[in-house]
């Protein structure tokens, strides 16, 4: 059996679909029985990390802490998917360097259409000066120069860019054996594992 499982790490500006796309992956792995977590930047920064700033500093602490926690998940053979901003190369490439299973994902959308999009509100709020050090408007973001995978969600349906990491994860092989099928746990008798 396959032990490993793989970090889907999506990075990207806010608004460029990270999001989006982690959810329905989560969903499409869960329907087919995989074990799957997934790792939100808001949700994290509510527990994991909050109180932590977006200074560089407290940015970088951030990711490597996710980057912690989906290892530990990953090596028990679930499929992590990170959802995070994660704007500094020298980190993430840390994390992927380090690390057997660890696919760089870049959700790339131009920051005029994140901008146009909008979901959160936040890009009105940075621009009016009400929320600083925002990625892309007064932080930077550096792009991977050599992700896995991008997935141009200005240009694709978000089926497209599904498609396109479930058919890279195929052929390279990197998704996990599926465990047990979830229906068949109910039946596991454990006393019988008793010495
Ligand atoms: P992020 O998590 O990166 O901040 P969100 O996923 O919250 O971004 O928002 C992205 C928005 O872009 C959503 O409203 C989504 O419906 C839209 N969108 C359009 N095309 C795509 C695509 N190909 N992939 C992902 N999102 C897309």
């Amino acid at each position: 059996m396959k032990q490993n499982g793989v970090i889907l790490w999506l990075t990207g500006l806010s608004g460029a679909g990270k999001t989006t796309i982690a959810q329905r992956l989560e969903n499409k792995f869960q329907e087919q029985a995989y074990l799957v977590e997934l790792l939100d930047g808001d949700v994290i920064r509510q527990n994991l990390s909050q109180g932590l700033s977006f200074t560089k500093e407290d940015r970088d602490i951030n990711v490597r802490r996710v980057g912690y926690v989906a290892n530990l998940l990953s090596r028990n053979g679930i499929i992590v998917i990170v959802s995070l901003i994660s704007p500094y190369r020298a980190v993430r490439d840390e994390l992927r360097y380090s690390s057997k299973n660890f696919v760089e994902i870049y959700v790339n959308a131009p920051i005029e259409v994140c901008e146009a999009r909008d979901v959160k509100g936040l890009y009105a709020k940075a621009r009016n000066g009400q929320i600083k050090s925002f990625t892309g408007i007064d932080h930077p973001y550096e792009e991977p120069l050599n992700p896995h995978i991008t997935c141009y969600t200005a240009k694709e349906t978000i089926d497209e860019s599904i498609a396109k990491i479930i058919n890279w994860l195929e052929k390279a092989n990197q998704l996990p054996e599926l465990v047990i099928p979830i229906n068949s746990r109910e039946n596991l008798n454990f006393s019988s594992l008793r010495i």
